[in-house]
């Protein structure tokens, strides 16, 4: 849509080809249909690509403060939370997608909906797009091709990988999709009873005796392992080794340390409850499964406590280790890693380094940005100057 929006603004004859009977339909599901539509920590160093110097061009074209001004002007205003992430004012992502249909229409964009792209195929000067329109096939010749299909994450909302055999005809690599910003699956053992708990922590995904990746967040435990976004932010190492001997690490005082150390070297002389000096930090169900864990009895007191036990305790709060045993798939992702790596489109235009007048942008491209409104900024920015560059290109 703001490929679309950008090519019709710069002078393009443009046509939308979208299989679902509307455009916009993953946007609708985002951030809980509220659409976290961006994020102030928005930068280069936040993505997994192939070059950081690649996605640092990209933001510095179009970045936050762009993609503010384009949604102002089609008529969408924002909030950001303390922690710097940006929703609607509105609060639903229904706002958005009407916005952005509403500029579309008004841009002269011709909107094929319920249209599936099967393949593009370039006939020197000019792309041949086939497509099924209410069971019709048909051919429609291009003078440029934007590819902003996605990836594989959610299948059922429309992006289902299907251009990617199209791009390889086309000269491109597809690296092998896999699911990202995932639930991990993990063996709880002990914790299994905290199914439900919610907690910020910190987060280590460890490969035999090396750290992979660390996240701080929001983990939720579920009864197949860890959701939320501090564990999907590194669910995409975990699909890098689908035959490593992976596992986890907890913090549970990531957030807090120094207030615990010092409360910690107050208490602990007195007659304090331990649960009730745990229970400044955490939720009753956590201290009584920590204490249950640590063969420590609820009501005894910091004073009683041995110094063996009390670290053996901390030990276990700074570090509690589960086993990996993978992530859950497409249905459950928000995005999908793999696609075609940047370095294989300019990253000055989003145009193929292969075939001149083809462009990719967003999810068809093998980028993993964090929680947070990451993946959005990238799509919009990719789309926003694979937009402009087309029309100007092909227009010149
Ligand atoms: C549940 C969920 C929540 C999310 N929440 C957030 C969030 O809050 N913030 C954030 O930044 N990101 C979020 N994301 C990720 C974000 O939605 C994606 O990064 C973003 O939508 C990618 O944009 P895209 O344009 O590349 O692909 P898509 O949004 O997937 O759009 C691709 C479009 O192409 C169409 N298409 C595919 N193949 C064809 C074909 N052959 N012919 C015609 N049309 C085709 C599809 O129907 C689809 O409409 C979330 C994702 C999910 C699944």
């Amino acid at each position: 849509m703001m490929a679309a929006l950008q090519a019709a603004w710069n002078g393009g004859d443009v046509t939308l080809f979208e299989s679902n009977p509307a455009v916009g339909r993953k946007l609708l599901v985002t951030g809980s249909g509220r659409c976290n539509i961006t994020n102030d920590a928005a930068a280069a160093a936040a993505y997994t690509c192939a070059d950081q110097n690649w996605m640092e061009a990209v933001l510095s074209q179009f970045g936050v403060q762009d993609l503010l001004s384009v949604l102002s002007e089609i008529g969408i205003l924002v909030y950001k939370t303390s922690d710097g992430w940006y929703y609607p004012l509105s609060n639903s992502a229904h706002t958005v997608v009407d916005a952005f249909f509403s500029a579309l229409k008004s841009a002269n964009v011709k909107l094929c909906t319920s249209t599936r792209v099967g393949s593009i195929v370039h006939n020197g000067e000019h792309f041949s797009v086939r497509f099924c329109q209410d069971g019709k096939e048909e051919e429609k010749a291009f003078d440029g091709v934007i590819v902003s299909a996605g990836g594989t994450a959610y299948p059922s909302l429309g992006s289902r990988g299907e251009l990617f055999p199209a791009l390889e005809r086309l000269g491109h690599v597809v690296q092998p999709n896999r699911p990202a910003l995932a639930p991990i699956l993990a063996e709880l053992g002990d914790l299994r009873p905290l199914q439900g708990v919610r907690l910020d922590m910190g987060v280590t995904l460890w490969n035999g005796s090396q750290p992979v990746a660390a996240t701080a967040g929001n983990a939720i435990f579920t009864e197949w392992g860890l959701n939320g976004p501090a564990v999907m932010d590194i669910s995409h190492y975990v699909t890098a080794f689908p035959l490593a001997d992976l596992e986890l690490s907890l913090d549970l005082l990531a957030y807090f340390r120094e207030e615990f150390e010092r409360l910690l070297a107050q208490k602990r002389k007195t007659t304090l409850p331990l649960r009730v000096f745990l229970g400044a930090f955490f939720p009753p169900k956590v201290v009584k499964i920590y204490l249950k864990n640590a063969h420590l009895p609820e009501e005894i007191l910091l004073e009683r406590v041995s110094d063996r036990a009390l670290e053996g305790l901390i030990e276990k709060l700074k570090n509690t280790r589960l086993r990996v045993k993978g992530v859950r798939g497409f249905e459950y992702c928000q995005i999908s890693a793999g696609g075609v790596a940047v370095t294989e489109v300019d990253q000055h235009t989003l145009e193929s380094r292969r075939v001149k007048g083809l462009f990719l942008t967003g999810e068809t491209l093998d980028v993993v940005g964090p929680c947070g409104g990451y993946n959005l900024q990238f799509a919009f920015s990719s789309g926003a100057i694979a937009g402009k560059a087309a029309a100007s290109r092909l227009g010149s």
